[in-house]
């Protein structure tokens, strides 16, 4: 897992210019100062904005973009024209920016001061025309923004821009992943194929494939002091409900050399294939589990896609405790409009609303030994659930608002761990809509997430964002994917 994340930041960037004089200049940094410390201070934001300066020329425009764009702690701006701030001024820098960027359509007083206000008052309070001369350039420019609009001490505003830094570090993340595939995707299945290049450039992944046969040497070099110590994690974590340690150690011998190999390669994601597991005596099942509970993305039968996705939308929380997991729609209860989520081992821990144990139970397909694996049932809340498809030509990102519910039942013949949730707006509006998007049995369930994250994402990284909501309308929503269809061939 990539270190650092913690230690990205946010530029705060004022526009101004020289019209006003000095005073105004300096008063305009002293403001500005002051919103960033509240910004900080609220505790709303899961990264630190840094007052980073004022645009008063075209110099300096190009000059802080170019700044930003190597600056690699630097993952994004947040740009608020406290005054007027010519816009011509801003077109070489704003052409050159590589960082996501945040409009702030804020003001420094929340009102308008009765007694107080006079023309110099005005002059310090003028983004309602100075942020909008801003706007105008960037969307003549056709740059992908975030806008968001309100007084910086309003709760709503910081929970936004918090949004808004979750896509960043997202793209910042994506644009840094690495994946490590081992074997190829599961035999004649469609979804789970991609343009490994087209996601190379769009989103930044270097996805590869390492052998089996490296994997299981690198098992082979695993000590048993290792493993012991990984059992004592698995002790400290989940429950034992099974008297089989031998197969839980071998667990452990697979989840170190996993790791080991995704480390050595500054890999955060991998897949892998229960069609190829040559010289593996079982399907990586706990370790799997594991290592998506420490922020490894996971992907089964070769999807690197959603792989790389739950390790990047596991960044993207980074803070919050709800969780995240690899996840596939297994089955329906039609009854009661809900959608049973599983996989035939890998679910994250992270989405469990009991402690999990630890069992042992045969496996129906790859012809392995029993594998051990942590089974549990699923936390209820709000969420989303994630599919990213290749259309041929583009990638799109489908994003379905999710109520998880805890399992209504026991079922208690279910060896595995199980996540249960209604679709919005029901079960048969919900899979209808995502059948008709070609979203993928596959998903990134997250319950820290939430569709407006996503479409940002998607915004910085210029793919196609597909939302089905409380509000979908079947009708509406297969005109607009048409137009999608029309509007990204012309892209
Ligand atoms: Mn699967």
């Amino acid at each position: 897992m990539k270190q650092g994340i913690e230690n990205l930041e946010f530029w705060f960037i004022a526009g101004s210019q020289f019209l006003y004089g000095e005073e105004t200049l300096n008063q305009v940094e002293k403001n500005s100062r002051i919103i960033v410390d509240s910004l900080n201070a609220s505790g709303h934001l899961p990264w630190r904005i840094k007052f980073k300066g004022i645009v008063k020329t075209s110099t300096d425009a190009t000059e802080f973009s170019r700044e930003a764009n190597y600056d690699k702690k630097c993952a994004g701006l947040i740009v608020f024209c406290h005054t007027f701030s010519p816009s011509k001024m801003w077109i070489t820098g704003l052409k050159s920016l590589e960082k996501p960027y945040l409009h702030l359509h804020t003001q420094f007083n929340s009102n308008i001061p009765n007694e107080e206000i006079d023309m110099d008052y005005m002059n310090l309070h003028q983004s309602a025309h100075g942020d909008r001369e801003h706007g105008f350039i960037v969307t003549r420019l056709r740059i992908p923004r975030k806008i968001v609009v309100g007084h910086y001490e309003e709760t709503e505003v910081q929970e936004n821009i918090a949004k808004y830094m979750r896509a960043a570090v997202g793209a910042a993340f994506s644009r840094d992943m690495r994946v490590m595939r081992f074997g190829d995707n599961m035999r004649e299945v469609a979804v789970t194929e991609g343009d490994k290049v087209e996601a190379q450039i769009k989103l930044g992944w270097e996805v590869n494939t390492w052998a089996v046969g490296l994997l299981v040497d690198t098992m082979n070099e695993v000590t048993e002091d290792e493993i012991a110590a990984q059992v004592d994690i698995y002790h400290e974590l989940y429950d034992f409900n099974t008297d089989k340690i031998e197969t839980i150690q071998y667990q452990a011998r697979e989840e170190i050399a996993i790791k080991k190999l995704l480390d050595d390669q500054g890999c955060s994601a991998f897949s892998n294939t229960f069609e190829d597991l040559y010289g593996m005596d079982q399907l990586p099942g706990l370790a799997t589990q594991d290592l998506m509970r420490q922020g490894y993305g996971y992907g089964g039968e070769g999807d690197w896609k959603v792989s790389a996705m739950t390790s990047i939308m596991k960044a993207m929380s980074f803070g919050l405790a709800n969780g995240t997991s690899f996840m596939e729609d297994y089955t329906y209860d039609f009854e009661n409009g809900l959608i049973l989520g599983a996989h035939m081992l890998e679910v994250c821990p992270t989405v469990a609303s009991d402690r999990p144990r630890i069992e042992v139970h045969e496996l129906g397909i790859g012809g392995k030994q029993p594998p051990a694996r942590i089974v549990f049932n699923g936390k209820g809340g709000n969420g989303i659930a994630v599919s990213l498809i290749d259309m041929g030509g583009r990638l799109r990102l489908i994003v379905a608002d999710i109520e998880c519910v805890e399992p209504t039942q026991t079922m208690p013949n279910l060896p595995v761990a199980r996540v249960m949730w209604k679709p919005e707006p029901n079960l048969k509006v919900g899979a209808h809509a995502w059948i008709l998007a070609g979203g993928a049995h596959h998903t990134v369930l997250s319950l820290d997430l939430d569709a407006e994250i996503m479409r940002d994402f998607a915004n910085i990284l210029g793919i196609e964002f597909v939302h089905i909501s409380k509000d979908t309308d079947l009708a509406t929503f297969e005109d607009e994917l048409q137009l999608k269809d029309l509007l990204w061939k012309l892209k």
